[in-house]
């Protein structure tokens, strides 16, 4: 259920129609998911590999459809986009995730970072420095524990408003990461030019990485190239013991994958922390 977008379901086949009507439901569902309070969180732990420790945690979204039960972004992040619904529902992502950051932080959990996806349309927007600025005040977050992902199609180019919208976000004392690192073709040559502080390897690359020659040469260039340029590197979807070692044995700094934890709900999340204390 994809790409159905203003109107043009009319000039469908008549075989094509519950396709089209189901899109149709799902939107206006979408459309009052978040005054439902059907949106939530998921955390997975992201680990250091010298200290051994869990640094951070991605939030990452999740819609209990009253009908459909738990939906994974996948199923409904294009139709998000597509109506511009994806602004409100991140403005939403973003307070709850430094909410949440604060309130673990007051637990005692320790100071966790917490990273946060952000879409590109939202990115893009004029008002996301304030957005950003207002959910921190708000939750008493701090700062530097709250880390934005941004997909590497941001960076396709040097474009100055894009830098400028970087360097406001990084003012207020925030960190960027580049997610899904290598699959999209972002120029190498502009990488230095944003105000980075993660790349993060995509899992494409890790899960090949036992069998594959050529995924451990691009998983050993990223993390060259990430230290060259000071940035810290993270490596996305570990599932296995070997793939772990690979990666600590090229002086990756960061993992986060099944092997650890699947992305679970918030209590879960603080139980699982408190019994692997890693
Ligand atoms: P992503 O940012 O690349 O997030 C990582 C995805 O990989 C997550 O899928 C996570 O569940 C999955 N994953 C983590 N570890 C493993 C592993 O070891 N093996 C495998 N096979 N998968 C693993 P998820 O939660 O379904 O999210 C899919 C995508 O949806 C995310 O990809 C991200 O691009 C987007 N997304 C999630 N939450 C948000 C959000 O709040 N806002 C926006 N704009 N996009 C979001
Ligand atoms: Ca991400
Ligand atoms: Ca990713
Ligand atoms: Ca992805």
């Amino acid at each position: 259920a994809k790409s159905i977008g203003g109107g043009t379901w009319r000039f469908f086949a008549a075989d094509m129609r519950p396709r089209a009507s189901q899109t149709a439901q799902l939107e206006s569902d979408l459309r009052g998911a978040l005054s439902r309070q059907e949106f939530l969180l998921h955390y997975q732990p992201q680990i250091d590999l010298r200290s051994n420790r869990v640094v951070g945690a991605e939030a990452l979204l999740r819609w209990q459809h009253p009908q459909h039960g738990l939906l994974a972004p996948d199923a409904f992040l294009g139709l998000a986009e597509e109506t511009g619904l994806i602004v409100p529902i991140n403005e939403w992502v973003l307070n709850e995730a430094c909410r949440q950051g604060a309130a673990w932080r007051a637990e005692g959990l320790g100071d966790l970072r917490i990273a946060v996806n952000l879409s590109p349309i939202q990115f893009r927007r004029e008002g996301v420095e304030t957005l950003v600025r207002e959910a921190l005040r708000t939750s008493g977050m701090r700062p530097t524990s709250l880390e934005l992902e941004l997909t590497e199609g941001i960076l396709l180019g040097y474009d100055k408003q894009i830098v400028t919208q970087m360097q406001s976000l990084r003012a207020l004392g925030v960190t960027l990461s580049v997610d899904d690192f290598g699959t999209g073709y972002s120029s190498l040559s502009y990488i230095r030019s944003f105000p980075l502080h993660r790349l993060k390897i995509d899992r494409s690359f890790v899960q090949d990485l036992g069998s594959d020659p050529s995924a451990l040469a691009i998983v050993r260039t990223i993390i060259d190239l990430g230290h060259i340029l000071h940035l810290q590197v993270l490596a996305e979807g570990v599932e296995e013991e070997s793939q772990l070692a690979l990666l600590r044995s090229e002086g990756c700094d960061e993992v986060q994958g099944y092997y650890f934890s699947q992305p679970i709900p918030s209590e879960a999340f603080a139980v699982w922390l408190t019994q692997h204390g890693l």
